[in-house]
């Protein structure tokens, strides 16, 4: 197979050469241009099919090594259960690497194999590559969607949405990242409009803003420590006062926050552990879905006993006043701007000197106002600075006080009679955008 597949090239190659030597007028012109045209189309053809070929024996090895996790009790061919039927016509391999899912204490290693049609998301049976690997769960690409955080700390991370399953990976670097997100968003892009030659254009919606999908799709769960206070009523999460995931939103809220159950649809209307806001927001929207006119014109017995039954499945939980709760007074200002926000300037971890020793906290650059938070999801500030009037300059050597950290790292910010505040970034990049962001900030142009 493989002779005549490098021939061809070289076919076409002698046929260029000696079209470039014949005169137009030559009574083996036209000819020879035939002949190239139909050496050029077989040498597509070719290519086209060793790259099936190729595309075949890599999604084989694939096959093999998630088959190779199933019971050993079987023989070889009933051990590739439909569960993991990775050749299909049409189907292409289009990625395939080792991605960190953050779950909610850690980062473990899972593998990630993109298709044509969905992603897989597998976990390694036994390590180091080509090892076995198990099937965890298969995301089609339809409706599925990626996003990037804004913060700079997290650069390597990226989240996958889609209607079973939500989470955040992060690869190891930046470029690795950036190749997995386009890759992704392709693929996502590809299947739609692929599938939209089959489907009427008008099944295509595009996903609208989140109370609309509430329920409807996974959330992504906020990682346990990127939190140090419930995401409704800010009360500090503390050993005993402990962190629960709303199953709507996908936020960390306290168990106060969070007595209230609902049935998710996502989870085939399972009732779930949702936050107060996620509850009324589901409430409200299946009260109008259903107590409308809808549920007297339906005849039909079975469809009112569901509804009644999913009614009954909304539960408002009973609160016991929490005596591990400690809810501090927040002032307002704090409470305006969470430390994910969106529109931020700038936000990112940065070390401040306090009392001759660096302090890490998490900053939010906002309208001229710099808030500390302590961790990058907690929804209300430490303290504030309004930055307008303040002086910002690089430092220009090292203090002697800041335990010898280089110099291309360090800011301050200073106002008459007051104590400089000096801060340190974790990279040059990083201090050099720090520096910049705050300058806009401290004048009004
Ligand atoms: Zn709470
Ligand atoms: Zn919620």
């Amino acid at each position: 197979m493989l002779k005549p597949v490098q021939r061809i090239p070289q076919y076409r190659l002698l046929f260029e050469e000696y079209l470039k030597c014949l005169s137009e007028s030559s009574p083996d012109y036209v000819d020879t241009q035939t002949a190239l045209a139909v050496v050029a189309n077989v040498a597509a053809h070719a290519n086209a099919t060793m790259k099936q070929g190729n595309n075949f024996m890599k999604l084989l090895a694939l096959q093999d090594r998630l088959s190779s996790s199933s019971s050993g009790d079987h023989d070889s061919s009933s051990s590739r259960g439909p569960r993991c039927e990775l050749v299909r016509p049409g189907r292409y391999l289009l990625k395939e690497g080792e991605l960190l899912k953050l779950c909610r204490r850690e980062m473990q290693p899972r593998y990630f194999i993109l298709l044509s049609d969905v992603l897989l998301y597998t976990s390694f049976v036994t390590s180091g590559p080509g090892g076995a690997l198990r099937l965890n769960y298969e995301l089609t690409l339809e409706g599925m969607k990626v996003e990037t955080p804004k913060a700079e700390e997290f650069k390597n991370e990226f989240s996958v949405i889609s209607t079973s399953r939500s989470f955040t990976l992060q690869a190891s670097t930046a470029e690795e990242r950036d190749e997995w997100i386009v890759a992704l968003r392709e693929a996502i892009e590809d299947n739609a409009s692929r599938r939209s030659t089959f489907l009427q254009a008008k099944t295509f919606v595009y996903r609208q803003p989140s109370t609309s999908t509430l329920g409807k799709q996974a959330p992504v769960w906020i990682p346990d420590y990127r939190v140090t206070m419930c995401q409704q009523c800010t009360a500090e999460f503390t050993l005993t006062f402990r962190r629960h995931h709303c199953r709507a939103c996908g936020k960390v809220v306290c168990d106060h926050c969070s007595a209230n159950r609902a049935p998710l649809q996502y989870k085939k209307n399972q009732t779930a552990r949702v936050c107060d806001t996620c509850f009324e927001i589901l409430q409200k929207d299946f009260e109008h879905r259903y107590e409308g006119s809808a549920v007297q014109e339906d005849q039909q017995g079975d469809k009112i006993r569901r509804v009644s039954s999913l009614k009954a499945q909304f539960k408002k939980g009973i609160r016991e006043s929490s005596r591990n709760r400690i809810k501090k007074r927040v002032p307002e200002r704090l409470m305006e701007v969470c430390a994910s926000d969106a529109s931020s300037q700038m936000c990112g971890y940065l070390r401040m000197m306090v009392r001759r020793s660096w302090h890490r906290g998490w900053f939010v650059l906002k309208d001229r106002v710099l808030y500390e938070y302590r961790a990058p999801q907690d929804v209300c500030a430490l303290q504030s600075l309004p930055v307008l009037g303040y002086i910002v300059e690089a430092m220009q050597k090292v203090r002697e006080e800041a335990d010898g950290v280089d110099a291309c790292l360090t800011f301050q910010l200073t106002h008459t009679n007051q104590p400089p505040l000096v801060f340190h970034a974790d990279t040059p990049h990083l201090a050099k955008k720090w520096i910049q962001a705050m300058k806009e900030a401290v004048v009004l142009t």
